[in-house]
């Protein structure tokens, strides 16, 4: 029994209204992706770390945001000195892969 041709139809169909397959490079895709986003702060004297949940990230910036430095990084500030230089580190979730 082969697929009736609407699921193809469907396919092509414009999904605006509807959650779509996440961009590389954005919020949405780290969430799909299963990964967790590490911000540390990059001053010497501080190295706060932290881990910002990613759907409220979603909620204010939007999933179609970047997560990449120069897009999410003025965005972010760190809590502890209020700095701005911030790293951003993407991780599998859930893998603990090294010890810090
Ligand atoms: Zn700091």
């Amino acid at each position: 029994m082969g697929l009736p041709l609407s699921v193809f139809g469907l396919m092509f169909a414009p999904m605006s209204d509807r959650p779509k397959a996440a961009t590389p490079g954005t919020i949405g895709w780290l969430i799909d992706k299963h990964m967790c986003l590490t911000v540390y702060c990059n001053d010497l004297a501080c190295q706060h770390r932290a881990e910002p949940d990613l759907q409220k990230l979603a909620d204010r910036l939007g999933r179609e945001h970047s997560y990449l430095l120069p897009k999410l990084g003025p965005k972010l500030k760190c809590s502890a000195c209020g700095g701005k230089k911030i790293v951003i580190q993407v991780t599998p979730n859930g893998t603990m892969g090294y010890r810090g």
